[in-house]
This record gives C-alpha cells, sequence and structure tokens, in this order.
C-alpha cells in the first residue's frame, strides 16, 4: 500500500493512524493542529508528542513542505507573488493580496492544466500533474506563516481546472474550514472553474457553502468553443442549469468571470448579448481586462471599451464589477511567473 500523504488527511484518518501506532485519540488533535494550525513543517517541532512518536512518524509518514523558491513584491499594492518548489521538482505559483477586507490568497490546483483556453498562460504546458490536498493547504500555510498576517479569503483561481483535481479540491476545502485547521469560512472562499456539469452537481451536493465563479467569456455558444475547447464538449445550456441548481442548494450568489479580449468578445453586441443571457439572475459579473500572454496573438480591450461593456450590463441591472490589475509589476497574471521560470530553467 502506498504511505498516505499525512496532511492530505482528515481528523479521523489521523485517528486511525494513531490507533495503529498505540496511541491515545488525543494525539491525533495535536498532530492536526501542528500541521494546520500551528503550520510546522517538521515533526520536530511538535514539541508536545514524545519523542518515539515523533521518529516514528518521520518514519512512516513523511512530512512534506513547500518550498520558496522565489517572492516577488509589488511596490504599486502590495501584492506577492510566490513561486513554490513541490517535492517531486515541479514548481507552482500562489499570490497574495491585500484587501481592505483582509489578505487574500490565490491558489494553483494543479501543476500546468489541461483545459486548453486559448487565452490563458497555465495551459501552454499541458497538465503535468495534480497537486495534492496538502501541497494546495500549504500555499494558504506558506503565505500566512512567511507575512505572520491570517490569510482571511482563499480563492482557487490559479493555475489548473479544480474540478479537474475534485477529491483533492474537497479534502482541500473541508480541511481549511475545520475548526482545527485554520478555520477559514467556507463563505471566504472561491472556486473557479470553465464549467463541467457533473463536477459542479457533485459539488453543490457536498453542503459546503463556497463561491462557485464560473469563467465564461462568451455569450454564446459559437464564440465560447472558440476560447474554450471544454465549451465543445457542454453546452452553456448545460453548464448553466448546474450552476443554477449549485446557487439554488447553497444559497450562494452566482459569479462570472469575463476577460475580454480585444475585438473578439468586447464588442457592444456581445454586451447586449451577455445582458440577455444573465436578465433575471441575480449575479455578479467580474470583468477581467486580458492580461496579454506573449504566445497568443491576443490583446488587452481598451480602458474605453471595457468601461462601455460595464455601462451595458449596468443598464441592465447587472452588478458587475472591473478586476482591479493587482502586482502588474511582478508579473502576478495567471502562470507568468512560472513560465518565466521555466523559460529560463530551460524546460
Ligand atoms: N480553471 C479555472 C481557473 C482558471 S484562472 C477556470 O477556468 O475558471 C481564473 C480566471 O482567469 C478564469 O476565468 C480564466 O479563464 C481567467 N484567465 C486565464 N488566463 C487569463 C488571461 N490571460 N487574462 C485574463 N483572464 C485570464
Amino acid at each position: 500500500m502506498e504511505t498516505p500523504d499525512i496532511k492530505s488527511l482528515y481528523m479521523n484518518e489521523i485517528v486511525l493512524i494513531m490507533k495503529e501506532l498505540d496511541q491515545p485519540s488525543f494525539r491525533a488533535k495535536q498532530l492536526y493542529e501542528w500541521m494546520h494550525s500551528k503550520l510546522v513543517t517538521s515533526y520536530d517541532d511538535m514539541t508536545n508528542l514524545p519523542m518515539e512518536l515523533r521518529s516514528l512518524l518521520k518514519e512512516r509518514y513523511p512530512l512534506t513542505a513547500l518550498e520558496t523558491i522565489t517572492l516577488r513584491h509589488s511596490e504599486i499594492d502590495g501584492t506577492e507573488k510566490y513561486l513554490f518548489g513541490l517535492s517531486d521538482g515541479s514548481v507552482i505559483e500562489s499570490v497574495m493580496m491585500k484587501y481592505k477586507h483582509g489578505n487574500s490568497v490565490c491558489i494553483s490546483s494543479q501543476v500546468g492544466c489541461r483545459m486548453g483556453c486559448t487565452f490563458c498562460a497555465s495551459t501552454l504546458g499541458g497538465k503535468e500533474r495534480d497537486l495534492l490536498a496538502s501541497e494546495m493547504l500549504d500555499q494558504v500555510y506558506r503565505i500566512q506563516a512567511a507575512t505572520g498576517e491570517r490569510v482571511s479569503n482563499v480563492v482557487v483561481m490559479g493555475t489548473g481546472e479544480p474540478f479537474d483535481n475534485y477529491d483533492s479540491l474537497i479534502r482541500f476545502i473541508r480541511i481549511l474550514i475545520s475548526r482545527d485547521g485554520l478555520n477559514i469560512s467556507a463563505r471566504n472562499i472561491t472556486v473557479s472553474t470553465c464549467g463541467i456539469p457533473d463536477r459542479i452537481r457533485a459539488f453543490a451536493d457536498e453542503g459546503l457553502p463556497v463561491t462557485l465563479a464560473l469563467s465564461l467569456h462568451a455569450p454564446n455558444d459559437e464564440l465560447r468553443k472558440k476560447l474554450m475547447p471544454i465549451a465543445r464538449r457542454y453546452s452553456l445550456d448545460e453548464v448553466m442549469d448546474t450552476f443554477r441548481y449549485y446557487c439554488t442548494k447553497t444559497g450562494r450568489r452566482p459569479t462570472f468571470e469575463y476577460s475580454l479580449i480585444e475585438g473578439v468578445n468586447d464588442g457592444l453586441t456581445h454586451a447586449r448579448e451577455l445582458a440577455a443571457f444573465l436578465t433575471g439572475l441575480n449575479c455578479h459579473v467580474n470583468l477581467i481586462p486580458l492580461n496579454p500572454v506573449r504566445e497568443r496573438n491576443y490583446r488587452k480591450s481598451e480602458a474605453s471599451a471595457v468601461q462601455k461593456f460595464k455601462n451595458i450590463l449596468e443598464k441592465n441591472r447587472i452588478n458587475v464589477t472591473i478586476r482591479r490589475e493587482m502586482g502588474s509589476d511582478i508579473e502576478a497574471a495567471c502562470g507568468q511567473l512560472r513560465n518565466s521560470f521555466l523559460d529560463k530553467s530551460g524546460e
């Protein structure tokens, strides 16, 4: 049997391990708190566990932690971008953004991505592998430990498609919100997806009141298919049916992401079509001016086009915000830092 990754286990699973090791079950709580609340990275630091138990655990259940390769700090808005190394040598990136309401961390869910959206940098090299729940958690943990400030919001909007790594995503969320962990409210977690209907339905049935953001990027199937290969598999109707189910079941307001690409999806007709598409939904639309990716020909929409697009939605009484561009001086946009690191290291 493969050794379980101890930092990805639920408390009840650690209780079983302690039982096997002839330990009282309160040791499980102690170990869990060291990993998920006190955020230590080595058994040696778990000072209330007996020495013999620590060495036994070290031998049987190696404890891994992300290693910070580079850290960039934005002079403009305090955004911090982390490039982390995993135990197999892969690299991922995470971003910490400072807002008035607290610190928000954007995490990756996979090494690379296989969804193939044509405007996205994270998918250029395909998917290397899924992240373990512990590797998703550790992005939050290492950032909280490094800054010494509490992380209050977590968004799964970095590299990867979270619903393509479903089981780890669920473990990640359940451990993150657990009382003996960081105890982050599920309401302060957002998961962003390109839209995979059966996973949206399963996620609705987990009973987690997490905000779900759907990457729309087009008001109709024809255009969406040109931008997102997943749209060739599932129609907007299918995705929207399950998305509505999600929002009804969890009581969370639907959120849509729409990245504006000059001359592709940012025209007035697109805005009107989008407004009609969203009529009657009490939703929130996040407009993201495209972060141009070197390998692609797309350009960012003009600020005036973004504003006009927003005005049309507002006229139709749709709640809309333009995503502030954070950390533009430190390649903070999805996948940029990781890609430039891979370029330089010749991979
Ligand atoms: N796989 C998830 C998370 C992706 S990243 C998803 O598809 O939602 C979060 C958001 O950023 C998505 O809406 C994604 O489509 C968008 N995005 C990706 N690359 C971008 C770029 N170069 N410019 C603007 N938005 C981008």
